[in-house]
């Protein structure tokens, strides 16, 4: 059967795009091969606390991508996301207040969150909502081809990712060898998973970025990878998940091997921070392949409570990091890079025009963040171009349907 939409991710990109599609009367069929990074969005920027406005999240943007952010597509995402405070329940402290979190690149406490797990909230209030109005089909696509005004797209038989995908979605699925669709969204996220020691799962390792390519689009800044600075080394429970970095701004440090703190400024950004930790390494300061990442500053209280996966993670591996430090290193954590995309998500080619039909969102595009994300921007990005793309492509597959 031919769906009007078809979106390819399961994160919330792409679950938001399906969203939106479905709203627009579209139908809707949504494939993945594994959830991808989105259940472990911790918090998401929206610029409504005290002394935050949109011109300072733009400001603080542009700022972070050492200049090479897309303008339009920046203001698109600062402008769109103050709609966010009003659309979800975020936490709030005593006085009612948003509980706001300060990440690494912004000027000012911005990050808002639900119990610390926004991602997984989200996506799953998006399958309740969602549940009997979006087909959803598990499994890799591998080819993406345009014939005579619908797409099709065909699935890798082996399957291999299947043991992921069963264990990220609760969902029935449906089995195909292929789909035919109107449009499509491409929601695939980035490729961080393809390195060794990486805090993505295996399955990213950049699809949509060949399938935009098979298709004539254009791809930026190809090689631009955020590192998150801290992902734990060890002990082997917890190697590959990373510290939130907001701890910096609530009395945590850097130490190296002596024991000397070396945190540059507590202000600096994720790539400054990163560098700082590998040229202390470099300086052979380092200890097994890291440095520490010292919490003990931080107000025991402050970590049991905005901090308790961390403090509850490392206590189950032996390290109570109101008294120790964690061993962290820098990893791969997300793709700047990617597909490139105007403010309505369709898909350009080289010259600029767009590719008919063909929309994306989220990790798998590049140009939101330049060369260096601040810390929640990620979050903010797939909902709101998530639901950009997914407007866009029902009312696309409805001029592609007129006679
Ligand atoms: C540990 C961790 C913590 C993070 N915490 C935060 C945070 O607190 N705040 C923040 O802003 N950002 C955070 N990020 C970044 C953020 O999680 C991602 O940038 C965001 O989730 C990307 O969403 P997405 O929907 O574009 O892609 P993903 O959520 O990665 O989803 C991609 C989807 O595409 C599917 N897919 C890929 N290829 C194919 C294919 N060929 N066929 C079918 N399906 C395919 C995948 O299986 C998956 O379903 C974090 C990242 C990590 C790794």
């Amino acid at each position: 059967m031919e769906n009007d939409v078809l979106v390819i991710g399961g994160g919330l990109a792409g679950w938001r795009a399906a969203e939106a599609a479905v709203q627009a009367g579209a139908s809707v069929a949504l494939v993945a091969n594994g959830a991808g990074n989105s259940p472990e969005i911790h918090a998401l920027n929206v610029p409504v606390g005290p002394g935050d406005s949109v011109d300072l999240f733009i400001a603080d943007t542009l700022r972070s991508g050492r200049g090479a952010c897309d303008r339009a597509l920046v203001e698109t995402l600062c402008r769109e996301s103050v709609a966010l405070a009003d659309e979800f329940p975020w936490d709030r402290g005593p006085d009612g207040s948003l509980d706001l979190l300060q990440p690494v690149g912004c000027s000012v406490p911005r990050c808002v969150s639900i119990g610390h797990h926004i991602g997984a909230w989200a996506l799953a209030k998006l399958k309740r909502d969602l549940a009997g109005k979006v087909e959803v089909v598990r499994g890799r696509i591998v080819t993406l081809r345009a014939e005579d005004g619908v797409f099709h797209a065909e699935f890798d038989s082996h399957a291999e990712n299947a043991e992921n995908a069963e264990r990220s979605h609760s969902l029935r699925f449906t089995l195909h060898s292929s789909l035919v669709a109107k449009t499509a969204v491409l929601a695939t996220g980035g490729w961080c998973g393809k390195y060794a020691f990486s805090d993505n799962p295996p399955e990213l390792r950049g699809d949509g970025i060949a399938l935009a390519r098979s298709l004539g689009a254009a791809v930026r800044d190809r090689d631009a990878v955020q590192y998150e600075p801290t992902v734990a080394l060890a002990p082997a429970a917890v190697r590959g998940i990373p510290v939130i970095t907001t701890m910096l701004h609530e009395g945590a440090t850097f130490r190296n091997a002596l024991g000397e703190e070396f945190l540059p400024d507590r202000h600096a950004n994720k790539d400054e921070l990163s560098r700082a930790i590998l040229a202390e390494i470099a300086a052979g300061r380092g200890v097994d392949g890291g440095v520490w990442f010292d919490a003990t500053g931080v107000p025991a209280d402050v970590l049991r409570t905005r901090y308790a996966d961390t403090v509850r993670r490392y206590a189950a591996a032996g390290v109570d990091v109101t008294r120790e430090p964690m061993l962290v290193a820098p990893a791969p954590h997300t793709s700047l890079g990617g597909v490139v995309i105007d403010a309505r998500c369709r898909v350009l080619r080289p010259d600029g025009s767009p590719v008919p039909g063909l929309f994306a969102a989220g990790e798998v595009t590049g140009g939101v963040h330049g060369l260096n994300r601040i810390g929640g921007n990620a979050g903010t990005e797939v909902l709101v171009f998530g639901r950009i793309a997914g407007r866009e492509a029902a009312c696309a597959s409805c001029r592609r349907s007129a006679p």
